[in-house]
């Protein structure tokens, strides 16, 4: 078994994932954005008969809406914030002077109205919320999205710019705990299709502080998030590859979901991590696409 740093090297030597000298900031050559495309390719043959409405944003999110839905409450840890210079011309001779003599020069950088989008999801619940109420009979998104944490680390899976291709779904509660469910069995099934082993476990999310340890509690308790864990740097610890998230009626009142009838909406989303499951198939087949298993090979190009 590799280790992360060992992975790591393999996986630049190979030309799959590009230096550029930040943990976590990778560049990626074609042949592993083909392995990603195929794979969205299966994500589409499976959930397509579904209905579900696409929708892609760019991954950075209004701010006012950030602020909204709570992140830093639970996260300020993971966010990243865009700010910008909005001085004059006596603030930029400062701040040239202040690059040259290799001082601090963000101090005076502004935060601008965009923040890093933090998971694909975020965007489309005040955007769904302005639309009104939602069909009694549910509303099913299909989202996909780079998405910024800052969690530098030399595990090549844990990445601080990474994809994430979500379902989002609203409705009774009935209604999106089957989705969930539905798409567990789903999750399972293309992994054995692609030849990968996994196993899936109950979760919580790094909530922050000590405050966090009991929202993390709670949350396995109320059985609220699995993950589908893929060995790739560790078999002890797999990385989570999907996560199957219930949020109750939680983002509902929050964003002002309701559906037709008056109830408020409860939402869940079922998330890909997309470099997480081209790392876990180049671990497990080999950094080389040609050397596939065939099975592999038809389940992702037919
Ligand atoms: P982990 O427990 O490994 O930190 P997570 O619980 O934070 O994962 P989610 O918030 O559920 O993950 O995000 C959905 C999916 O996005 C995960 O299942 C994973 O596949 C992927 N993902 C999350 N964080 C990263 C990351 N730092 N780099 C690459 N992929 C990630
Ligand atoms: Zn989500
Ligand atoms: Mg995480």
């Amino acid at each position: 078994m590799d280790t992360q740093t060992n992975f790591l090297d393999r996986l630049f030597d190979a030309g799959l994932l590009i230096d550029t000298g930040v943990e976590g900031l990778y560049g990626r050559s074609g042949q592993f954005e083909e392995v990603i495309a195929s794979f969205e390719r299966l994500i589409d043959r499976v959930g397509g008969g579904d209905g579900a409405e696409a929708l892609r944003f760019p991954p950075g999110m209004n701010r006012a809406y950030f602020e909204t839905s709570g992140y830093m409450k639970s996260f300020p840890q993971l966010a990243g914030t865009v700010h910008s210079f909005c001085g004059n011309e006596l603030d930029h001779v400062s701040l040239l002077k202040c690059m040259d003599a290799d001082e601090d020069w963000t101090k005076e950088q502004r935060a601008t109205d965009i923040v890093l989008t933090p998971a694909a999801c975020y965007p489309l619940y005040p955007t769904v919320a302005k639309r009104g109420p939602i069909a009694n009979s549910g509303a099913l998104f299909d989202l996909q999205s780079y998405c910024f944490r800052h969690e530098p680390s030399t595990d090549p899976a844990r990445q601080q710019l990474f994809r994430m291709r979500e379902y989002v779904c609203m409705g009774t509660e009935k209604h999106v705990t089957d989705f969930r469910q539905s798409w567990m069995d789903r999750g399972l099934k293309m992994m054995e299709e692609v030849g990968l082993p996994v196993e899936i476990d109950i979760a919580n999310d790094p909530f922050f502080g000590r405050a966090g340890k009991m929202l993390a509690n709670n949350q396995r308790d109320q059985n609220l998030k699995f993950e589908l864990l893929i060995p790739i740097t560790s078999v002890a610890k797999p990385t989570a590859c999907m996560s199957f998230n219930y949020h109750q009626d939680a983002f509902g009142t929050k964003w002002g979901l309701n559906l037709e009838d008056g109830s408020v909406a409860h939402t869940a989303c079922v998330g890909f991590g997309l470099e997480r499951i081209a790392l876990a198939l180049f671990h497990h087949h080999g950094l080389d696409v040609k050397a596939w298993p065939e099975k592999v090979r038809k389940a992702l190009w037919g």
